[in-house]
């Protein structure tokens, strides 16, 4: 066996820790080192690039410089359990941070727990930008969120649309065939609204819709639905209420949407309803006696309510 040189073993040596430092400077990934205080020790060029700052500014600074006010008594106490705790992996975390200028941005960070060479415990930290890709699974969640809701609503007024109207009224004509609950739908329709889109132009008709909208809803119980069937066609669920209690609160409706100035034209609307209660199951044949009824409104001369007959 060769016995090495006490040089070339000091060369080797010396070789092995420049290698290492060249590593650590060289990374892609920021890393730092900070002492059991929680003061940055050593930051390689990635880390300081990443959050803006010149190797001077950090070093000896609390690493919660990098930290938003709000975290930073949890992050300090996390650190100080980290340093005497007997782990020597903390687990990946995901963390919001502050750059210099003042930017949030997400990482993932890992740590280690090291022994300098006074013996003493240091955390060596790495750190991941995933912002863009947290951005990404953000916008991701938003336009999910809004395909869920479109799916239901109405997009111009905000309403149940037909299909999931439909739903709440199969919903609600279930509950009738179980507990024999009461339940009236109203069918209304704004009268001659094709002269406010001709006069005004779609956009107005579109803001008088939005607008009437509100005016209704303000009128309803928290327990009622309104849903947009299409175009100026819609239906009130009323869960729990016999013909004559609806005709009653629909009236107090004609006379507030009659009432109410829509747009800054001041316009004048008016509507015409159709009542139908629950007598049988199904539906279609509700929503049918509901229409006949309103179309009698309409008949007879717009701007009222017509309670269906339950023979139809
Ligand atoms: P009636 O009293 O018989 O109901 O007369 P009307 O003019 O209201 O009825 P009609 O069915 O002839 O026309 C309804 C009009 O509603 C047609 C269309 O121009 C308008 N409309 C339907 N949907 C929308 C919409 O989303 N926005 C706007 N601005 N207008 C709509
Ligand atoms: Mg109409
Ligand atoms: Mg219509």
């Amino acid at each position: 066996m060769t016995s090495m040189s006490t040089d070339h073993l000091y060369q080797l040596v010396n070789r092995s820790k420049r290698n290492t430092e060249n590593v650590i400077k060289t990374a892609p990934l920021g890393i730092c080192i900070t002492d059991p205080h929680g003061l940055f020790e050593m930051v390689n060029p990635a880390y300081c690039q990443f959050y803006g700052y010149q190797e001077e500014e950090l070093i000896g600074q609390h690493f919660t410089l990098v930290v938003p006010e709000a975290y930073r008594p949890h992050m300090r106490q996390l650190h100080d359990d980290f340093i005497q705790g007997d782990e020597t992996h903390e687990l990946r975390q995901e963390w919001e941070v502050r750059c210099k200028n003042g930017e949030t941005r997400t990482i993932i960070a890992e740590a280690a727990r090291i022994e300098g060479d006074d013996g003493v415990s240091r955390k060596v930290t790495f750190i991941v930008d995933i912002t863009q890709r947290k951005q990404l699974e953000e916008r991701l969640k938003q336009a999910n969120e809004r395909l869920e809701y479109l799916a239901h609503h109405d997009e111009l007024t905000g309403l149940l649309n037909r299909r999931q109207g439909l739903t709440k009224l199969e919903e609600a004509l279930e509950r009738c065939r179980r507990y024999g609950n009461q339940l009236s739908i109203v069918l209304f329709d704004l009268d001659d609204f094709k002269g406010i889109n001709d006069t005004y132009g779609h956009s107005t008709g579109d803001s008088v819709l939005q607008e009437l909208t509100q005016v209704v809803n303000q009128q309803l119980r928290e327990t009622d639905f309104q849903v947009r069937l299409g175009g100026e066609e819609f239906l009130v669920i009323m869960p729990e209420v016999d013909a004559d209690s609806a005709y009653t609160a629909m009236e107090r409706i004609r006379q507030k949407v009659e009432q109410t100035p829509y747009t800054e034209h001041e316009l004048t609307v008016t509507l015409s309803a159709g009542i139908a209660c629950y007598i049988e199951a199904s539906s279609t044949r509700m929503l049918d006696r509901a229409d006949k009824a309103m179309y009698q409104a309409k008949q007879a001369g717009r701007n009222q309510i017509v309670i269906a007959s339950s023979s139809v």
